[in-house]
């Protein structure tokens, strides 16, 4: 099986550490980039203040860390927009995303909205997939798309752009988290979006990507496909636990992110063994089956 090509390879992105504070995308749309850089959250956690023009009212979503500095940003944008907040909504319920979210809501006057009830908390709102929600003059349709984590969701929006918190990141390749993601799933939802036929993919992590959403998706999809058949190879050539295959298959990698690589190798040794096509002893050992 070749490699997969990354198409943003050819596209021109910012690199890494070079993406504004704050960008305007789209009149519906400004990005509030957040002050915690890592090896998982490529240049931060990106907030994004959504709201029609002249609507005086707008939606944060993913308010991401609870820093000072991301808030005083974020307020300034919603200054700029003369925009009071009416709703914080989650994507899903890690850290680098919904830290924020309970202590902003009750900062600003706005409720939660999550499909978790821990993110949303008790006066909260539970989102559900399917569902559209009419907010700060515009229409925000909820999407599915369980996989990274179970309660994830991405945000389309009217002019076809669709927030996709840690679904698919600007770059690089997303995590399937073990044991609470689902490789199965995290493959239906990536085709879920691609089936929206998006204008642009608004990320959790990293640049906006514009060029051709749909191709990014097939990517991730020949990606996920590419990793399987790389165990299968490593588990034939003799590696027989996740360390040793993580070590084989992403031996390219830095190690610092070894550990989210182990968890997406679980998450789909869980998948190859459901196929029949693994076999997980009690010891921690994984051989073909
Ligand atoms: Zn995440």
């Amino acid at each position: 099986m070749a490699v997969p090509t990354d198409p943003r390879a050819a596209w021109g992105l910012p690199a890494p550490g070079t993406l504004p504070r704050t960008a305007e995308l789209e009149p519906l749309v400004t990005r509030v980039l957040a002050p915690n850089p890592s090896p998982m959250t490529l240049d931060g956690t990106n907030t994004y203040v959504v709201g029609a023009p002249g609507s005086g009212q707008a939606v944060l979503v993913d308010p991401g860390p609870d820093d000072p500095a991301h808030l005083a940003a974020v307020e300034a944008v919603l200054a700029a927009r003369a925009a009071r907040c009416v709703a914080v909504l989650v994507t899903h319920h890690h850290g680098d995303h919904a830290e924020a979210a309970l202590p902003w809501g009750a900062r600003l006057g706005a409720p939660v909205a999550a499909a978790s009830g821990d993110v949303a908390g008790p006066a909260g709102r539970l989102l559900a997939p399917g569902e559209r929600l009419t907010l700060a003059g515009t229409a925000i349709d909820v999407v599915g798309t369980p996989g990274h984590t179970a309660d994830h969701l991405a945000f389309r929006l009217e002019s076809g752009a669709v927030l996709v918190g840690d679904h698919v990141l600007g770059r690089g390749t997303s995590v399937v988290t073990h044991p609470e993601g689902d490789v199965v799933a995290y493959l239906e939802s990536l085709r879920r979006v691609h089936d929206l036929g998006p204008s642009a993919l608004y990320c959790g992590h990293g640049p906006e990507l514009t060029t051709d959403p749909g191709a990014v998706l097939e990517y991730y999809l020949a990606h996920r496909a590419h990793r399987e058949q790389q165990l299968l190879d490593a588990l034939a050539a003799g590696a027989g636990s996740v360390d040793e295959l993580v070590a084989a298959v992403y031996a390219d990698v830095p190690r610092e992110v070894w550990p989210a690589a182990a968890q997406s190798t679980r998450a789909t040794l869980d998948k190859l063994a459901a196929d029949g096509r693994v076999e997980l002893t009690g010891d921690g050992r994984v051989r073909p089956a």
